[in-house]
């Protein structure tokens, strides 16, 4: 009848693209057949939410991706507020002739750590400790649950880096210093993708960084690596095997080097040997502006865009000047530079992931997801992954567990009744910071919660106040909060002034010491170990700060092993190399308690005995992308005066990252891009805050100045100059 009739003339007209029901190769080759060469280039740009000018932008340049660099929020960072962003991204792509939706990536690398009341589960140090691949697919399928819950597709995880040199700042994002444990570990992938990239909560993850990055000289975060082809075969290349066997959907390049020539270049490294040897079928997206290091120089040029997408990068993080970008892009496209053929394979790519993960079908965020974001189940899930990630590496006269039910506890240290320092970089902000930054459980509460109404527990912060009459201390001490950039340690890496005189006050008291070390990484303690009774390493445990008092008070028999050497001094860097010294603690060490009951299984529930989460000081506006390097000490006064003229214009956009160099290191390396649109900017003042950092309570403030393209920042505090150009 004419029904019918009209229905098939509706599916006929119905383009193959958009039919669900075809299969992805065809529905991908019919839609290529219908893209521009705009669309096609526009496909391969990723931009950073801080830098579009409007959603509109999208649509204008038919932007494929759109990221959270450094986990940069909506002025909203609820999980609602993040959901109402991402649809109205995808409402402008959907606003375009062709309707592709663009896809959404974030750096949710330890539970959806960006968003306000997510659960924070350890950064990957503490999994590698666990060493068990069932729960950290667990841990992945739980994250996905929530970046889903707020609309997100995307997650630049897992770091399957092999950290070879603990100095680097990015080693707490290391599962552990050989390939057999980031090769176990890529079990997380399945947790993030599903059973399917089509199920409703499946995200596409991200193997990081291809290739290398864990093997710098010195651990210098985007340094050269400068080992035989047979090393990196054998140490660094496996995780990435194991992922591309599991259908990891992307891979993101490395801004590091390999024997001095950069990976983002390196054509052999990602078409010959990742999409040619291994077999990825997936898309390659470069990191962070890191085409714009091929040449050298700041900023990008064609010849560099050309390199890259020729070396085989699919998607390019640009992830700022997009209109420069696409302009330079098609210039190289018809000059003949880059082949239509190359374009139109990243397109491939690309495109085949958006309709595996059902982005044209499901569009905007299904609202009923997005209570998952910190939930109960996800949150006892977390407080198991953190007691089983505790490594108990010394425990005189049994001294631990500690008893329940009566008697004194004093607790002490900086890390002890803060979520912030227990939850470290990647946190809320970019480079993490101090303080009550989200919901969750600190130690100390945990501690309370478990002592028992019998127990007495004291905490004092600096350890002043304790006497005999204690049965044990608790200090829990450790490193602040560091990301990318800053982390990197060139010298010792001791404990810091404070934690060592609360220590020396502690054991003053003639009290048993138990340290619990909340570090990104292990520290040099030789110094100091033998005066402490016992020692937990907590590694960056996240929210869930009732996982290490399981541990400590025997609720679970510590299992974690050691996923690095410990060793005695940085003077030993890199690993196994260093002055031929034995370690501290070996790697695969831990204790258990002597006849203590086998771990029992999680409880499954935390809410009867763990405090509920704090509920965090009302949300200040999250910082952008621009923390300095955070010293120890205040600075002397500069030597250089600097005349600048300050006006103060409202909120920046803006996103830059710099080394800096000034009297505490050298090596001035900057990088600044200060948007506000497409305007060019001057007479900004910039003022950056100091995270974590107790010691320095000034803002400090830089002003930012332009001209002639040329961007310029002068520091009056600190003597540090910025500059770079536009
Ligand atoms: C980091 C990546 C991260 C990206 C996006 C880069 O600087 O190296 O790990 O995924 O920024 O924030």
């Amino acid at each position: 009848g004419p029904a019918h009739d009209a229905g098939a003339t509706a599916n006929r007209a119905a383009p193959v693209y958009q039919d669900p029901v075809q299969p992805v190769p065809a529905r991908v080759a019919d839609l290529l057949g219908r893209m521009t060469l705009e669309e096609k280039l526009g496909q391969l740009t990723q931009v950073d939410r801080a830098a579009l000018t409007s959603p509109q932008d999208i649509a204008a340049y038919r932007i494929g991706s759109v990221l959270s660099g450094g986990g940069s929020a909506p002025a909203d960072n609820s999980p609602n507020g993040w959901a109402d962003m991402y649809d109205g991204y995808q409402s402008a792509a959907q606003a375009t002739p062709l309707a592709i939706p663009i896809i959404y990536g974030v750096d949710a690398v330890h539970g959806h750590n960006n968003v306000r009341g997510a659960t924070i589960f350890p950064h990957n140090i503490g999994l590698g400790a666990t060493r068990d691949a069932g729960l950290v697919r667990a841990v992945g399928r739980a994250t996905a649950e929530e970046v889903a819950g707020t609309g997100v597709d995307w997650t630049f995880a897992p770091c399957l880096c092999v950290a070879r040199d603990d100095r680097w700042g990015r080693t707490y994002e290391s599962f552990g210093e050989q390939a057999e444990i980031p090769t176990a570990m890529t079990s997380i992938i399945g947790g993030f993708q599903g059973g399917s990239l089509g199920e409703p909560t499946s995200i596409l993850a991200t193997a990081k960084h291809y290739v290398g990055d864990g093997g710098t000289t010195g651990g210098r975060d985007q340094g050269d690596t400068v080992i035989s082809e047979a090393e990196l075969r054998a140490v660094h290349l496996p995780p990435f095997q194991a992922a591309v066997a599991q259908g990891v959907g992307s891979i993101m390049v490395s801004f590091s080097s390999w024997n001095g020539q950069k990976v983002h270049g390196h054509k052999r490294l990602l078409t010959d040997l990742l999409k040619g040897e291994l077999g990825f079928t997936g898309f390659v997206v470069s990191d962070w502006a890191g085409i714009d290091q091929l040449d050298g120089q700041r900023g990008f040029t064609g010849a560099e865009i050309a390199t890259a997408l020729n070396a085989g990068i699919d998607m390019v993080m640009v992830p700022t000047d997009y209109r420069q970008f696409l302009q330079l892009l098609r210039g190289e496209v018809d000059a003949g530079r880059v082949p239509i053929e190359r374009i139109d394979d990243a397109n491939r790519r690309i495109l085949t992931k958006k309709f595996e993960l059902g982005l044209f079908e499901r569009r905007f965020t299904d609202r009923a997801l997005t209570s998952t974001v910190g939930n109960q189940a996800h949150r006892d899930l977390a407080r198991d992954a953190v007691r089983r990630s505790q490594v108990l590496l010394k425990n005189q006269g049994g001294v631990l567990p500690l008893a329940k039910g009566g008697g004194k506890i004093f607790v002490a240290g900086k890390s002890a009744d803060d979520i912030g320092l227990q939850s470290g970089g990647w946190t809320i902000s970019w480079q993490g910071s101090a303080g009550n930054i989200t919901p969750g459980t600190t130690i100390l509460q945990g501690i309370r919660a478990t002592a028992g109404s019998g127990a007495t527990v004291t905490y004092n912060r600096d350890g002043t106040g304790i006497d005999s009459s204690y049965r044990a201390a608790v200090a829990v001490v450790g490193e602040t909060p560091y990301a990318e950039g800053q982390g990197d340690r060139t010298g010792a890496m001791g404990l810091d002034s404070a934690d060592l005189r609360v220590l020396s006050r502690l054991r003053a008291s003639g009290v048993p010491v138990v340290v619990v070390l909340v570090s990104g990484r292990p520290l040099d303690i030789a110094a100091q170990v033998d005066g402490w009774a016992a020692l937990v390493a907590a590694w960056l445990p996240g929210t869930e700060g009732q996982g290490v008092a399981d541990v400590l008070f025997g609720d679970y028999n510590p299992s974690g092993k050691l996923p690095v050497t410990w060793m005695r001094a940085a003077s030993q860097q890199p690993i196994n190399v260093g002055d031929g010294k034995p370690a501290l603690f070996p790697y695969g060490f831990g204790l258990s308690y002597p006849g203590g009951p086998t771990s029992p299984s999680p409880t499954p529930s935390a809410s009867t005995t763990a405090p509920p989460p704090t509920t965090p000081a009302a949300p200040t506006t999250s910082p952008p992308r621009t923390t300095p390097p955070a010293p120890t000490t205040r600075p002397p006064a500069p030597t250089t005066a600097v005349a600048t003229t300050t006006q103060t214009v409202g909120t920046a956009s803006c996103t830059f990252r710099y080394t800096v160099s000034n009297q505490w290191q050298n090596g001035f390396v900057a990088e600044v891009r200060v948007t506000a649109g497409a305007a060019p900017v001057s007479g900004w003042t910039l003022r950056f805050a100091f995270p974590g950092d107790q010691a320095v309570t000034n803002a400090w403030n830089a002003t930012v100045t332009q001209s002639g393209g040329q961007v310029s920042a002068a520091n009056q505090d600190y003597n540090a100059t910025i500059a770079a150009g536009g």
